[in-house]
């Protein structure tokens, strides 16, 4: 089998990884696969059980019990299936997020999601977002690219989504939350929220969305012979 390319874009909540990925993704062909929606599955799969996503013995008790798959639409739209059933919308809300960012750490629940990442990548030129991806889940990867924007950009950022989407936000709350998932994402013991030492940083604090698609097509253009 011919080797895939892979592009590991990884960094905080709200640095606009999954536009850019999903751009770039239809731009240049490849899978986008969003890794932040396979945690979220998990840690909807426990809130549904009564599970605290802190609760190291029930995570680990029920973990068995839930199979996670991957689907996409013919729109090449992901879709999280969840023991057969889709839950792409229900994962989005931010209860989920910070409920993903806890059960997120521990090392059980991350082992088990390890190959069916990498799966994808084995099989697929992929665009993968998340938090780990250059640092464990493909530390070969073609390309690394670290996303970041300071915290209250990437707070607003999220706060126009939510009214863009009739849902209520307010900046002050969803600032606070942007905050302690950064922390916990980037104190935990297993797989930390970090910059892979061969990552190329881009700030996209004063970027949109073009001019950062653009800077990081450059990047993969240096690395990936047409
Ligand atoms: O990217 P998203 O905000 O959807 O991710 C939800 C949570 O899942 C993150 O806050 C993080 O704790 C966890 N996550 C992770 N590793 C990844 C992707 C997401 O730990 N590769």
């Amino acid at each position: 089998m011919a080797k895939t390319v892979t592009i590991a874009i990884d960094g905080p909540a709200g640095a606009g990884k999954s536009t850019i990925a999903r751009k770039l993704a239809a731009e240049l062909g490849y899978y986008y696969v969003d890794t932040g929606a396979i945690y979220r599955t998990v840690a909807y799969f426990l809130d549904l059980l009564g599970i605290s996503p802190k609760d190291l013995d029930g995570v680990s008790r029920y973990i068995d019990e839930l199979t996670v798959e991957i689907e996409y639409d013919e729109a090449g739209k992901q879709h999280m299936i969840m023991n057969g059933m889709d839950v792409t919308d229900e994962i989005r809300t931010p209860d989920i997020s910070q409920k993903a960012s806890l059960v997120s750490a521990h090392a059980v629940v991350r082992d088990m999601l390890l190959d069916m990442q990498r799966d994808v990548a084995k099989k697929h030129n992929v665009i993968m977002d998340g938090r780990d991806i250059g640092t464990v889940v493909l530390p070969r990867a073609t390309v690394k690219i670290f996303l970041t924007a300071s915290a209250e950009v990437r707070a607003q950022r999220r706060c126009d989504e939510m009214l863009a989407k009739g849902q209520k936000a307010n900046l002050q709350q969803v600032l606070k939350d942007i905050q302690q998932r950064d922390h916990q994402d980037m104190t935990r013991a297993v797989a930390p929220l970090k910059q892979a030492k061969d990552a190329v940083k881009v700030d996209t604090s004063d970027l949109d969305i073009d001019g950062v698609v653009a800077a990081i097509k450059t990047i993969i253009a240096g690395k990936v012979k047409a």
